[in-house]
């Protein structure tokens, strides 16, 4: 969680590396399903938008 040393540093300005990742969250202790584009470079989230309910 805290491991920002392993983190490849990403100057400003550079092409973002967009990569579609899949994560589970919960809401009201409801599970749902949430479809992030991060950067492969800084591991910023350029975008984020849920999917739907997970099945349990
Ligand atoms: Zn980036």
């Amino acid at each position: 969680m805290n491991d920002s040393s392993s983190a490849r540093k990403a100057g400003p300005g550079h092409t973002h590396e967009a990569v579609t990742e899949h994560a589970l969250r919960q809401r009201a202790g409801v599970p749902y399903e949430v479809e992030r584009v991060v950067c492969l470079a800084c591991r910023r989230v350029l975008a984020e938008r849920t999917l739907r309910r997970a099945a349990a």
